[in-house]
């Protein structure tokens, strides 16, 4: 290895890459939606034996960009509509890739102040965003599943903290038993946090939700009463199917009376809140213990960035932080790795900064407010076309139904095969439905029309 000759040669690789780049984001609005290549086909391009001799990085970068036109899903274009995956708006993409250069660790504040003051700063601006309180915690993890994690351990310390139990030190071994309660409809990485905290998966009451998901007061209220000792309760805020809310105003009364931790999850619909057209949806989210939610949703930052925010920065930090005697602590700075489950970690708040800066708090209301519209007309057009929208479309989810579970299953089939655009399948309430999400920067209007007339083309195929 040649030190001064790898040296010299970065700046071109760095400068090929970016060419490589432009030319994908230059295809992304035409090319298919879903990815050109099988899986054998890439291991065909990328696999091999182990090399022997280090190789040349440009015939690399050049093999991962062949492979990357081919085996890569244009999830990050204006077409995908499948799972909720929001975009990378440029500035926030720009961003991420200075995060990479610099090769920041953001565990503590003498390894990077810069990445510690900067998760203070984002922080702080998209909890305001969220409308959640200033006094509110908060981390930054890798995604909604961590998210959840870190929000629930933090509640676990609190409600056996206030039985007089360090789970922390004794772990769960002998504990009081801790009563958690979930909607029947919670997203399936809350029980997968549940069971990584030893509350178990399974080991939960699940509260019946309405026609649109959301959990319904009543029977929470129900499963509380009488209730003592420790208690959490998980509810949600933009169903993944429905993008219905749980009554958060209601909930937040009863788990106070009762006591308990009231997390909610809201990877996506958090967000509801930046739009104040949509903000009554999330009415009470003020007043929760525990929020988590996803910068790389409908933020549109690059993947890695999950946020959760906290109303008792005591029991969240309780929960994460661990002295160590190598571990410098700075008076009155940031140590990022007394909010999260992790200790050496990237500068993952720095692409959410550039975001922030780039739409405001204007452009943030505009997105969510032109997605939702985009939403609303999927559900129009399709209904017109004389299918069926099995949910109401209250922010960017849509729930399409083209007859029978078979003909919707070969509609769906068909849609992905054209490649227009590109949509998943769903079961509600036992219905087999297509479910269409908007959550992406870049999608216009014209996009919208162009997927439609897709969809309507496929269900012509398959539904008489
Ligand atoms: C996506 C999602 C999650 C999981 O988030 P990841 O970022 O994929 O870990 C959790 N809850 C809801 C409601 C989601 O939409």
């Amino acid at each position: 290895m040649k030190v001064a000759e790898i040296r010299e040669d970065r700046s071109s690789l760095l400068a090929s890459v970016q060419q490589h780049a432009s030319r994908w984001f230059d295809a992304l609005e035409k090319r298919p939606v879903w990815a050109m290549a099988s899986g054998d086909e890439l291991r065909r391009m990328l696999g091999g034996a182990l090399p022997e001799k280090g190789e040349a990085p440009e015939k690399i970068i050049e093999a991962l960009a062949s492979a990357g036109t081919k085996g890569t899903v244009a999830s990050a274009g204006p077409r995908y509509f499948g799972f909720v995956t929001g975009g990378s708006y440029p500035v926030a993409l720009a961003a991420d890739w200075l995060v990479s250069a610099w090769d920041q660790n953001g565990a503590i504040y003498v390894l990077s102040p810069l990445v510690s003051v900067v998760e203070q700063i984002t922080g702080a601006w998209l909890r305001e965003i969220a409308g959640l309180p200033a006094t509110m915690s908060f981390g930054f993890v890798t995604g909604g599943y961590m998210a959840n994690f870190t929000s629930l351990a933090a509640a676990r310390h609190h409600v056996l903290q206030n039985a007089g139990w360090d789970v922390e030190a004794n772990g769960l071994f002998g504990a009081p038993p801790v009563d958690v309660i979930v909607s029947e409809e919670s997203h399936y990485t809350v029980p997968m946090a549940l069971r990584l905290l030893g509350l178990g998966a399974n080991r939960v009451r699940r509260i019946p939700t309405d026609n649109q998901g959301r959990m319904r007061a009543d029977a929470l209220a129900a499963a509380l009463r009488g209730g003592k000792g420790p208690c959490i309760v998980c509810a949600q805020a933009g169903n993944v199917n429905t993008g219905a809310f749980d009554p958060l105003e209601e909930l937040a009364e009863l788990t106070k009376e009762r006591g308990a931790w009231l997390h909610v999850d809201g990877a996506f619909g958090l967000w509801a809140a930046a739009s104040p057209k949509h903000a009554a949806l999330i009415r009470g989210i003020e007043k929760v213990d525990s929020v988590a939610s996803d910068a790389h949703k409908w933020i549109n930052v690059p993947y890695d960035c999950g946020i959760m925010f906290c109303a008792h920065e005591t029991s969240h930090r309780s929960a994460m932080a661990l002295a160590a005697a190598y571990i410098v602590t700075t008076e009155g700075e940031r140590d990022p790795r007394d909010f999260v489950p992790e200790l050496s970690r990237r500068g993952r708040a720095i692409p959410a900064y550039a975001a922030v800066r780039a739409f405001g708090r204007q452009g943030f209301a505009e997105l969510i407010e032109r997605n939702c519209r985009q939403a609303r007309r999927f559900a129009e057009a399709l209904r017109d076309a004389g299918y069926e929208v099995l949910n109401d479309v209250v922010l960017n989810q849509v729930l399409v139904s083209f007859g029978t579970s078979e003909q919707t299953q070969r509609t769906i089939a068909a849609i992905q095969e054209d490649a227009t655009c590109w949509c998943g399948g769903t079961v509600w309430k036992g219905r087999t439905a297509m479910r269409i999400s908007v959550s992406n920067w870049s999608t216009t209007d014209e996009d919208v029309e162009q997927s439609i007339e897709a969809m309507i083309r496929a269900a012509g195929k398959h539904v008489q």
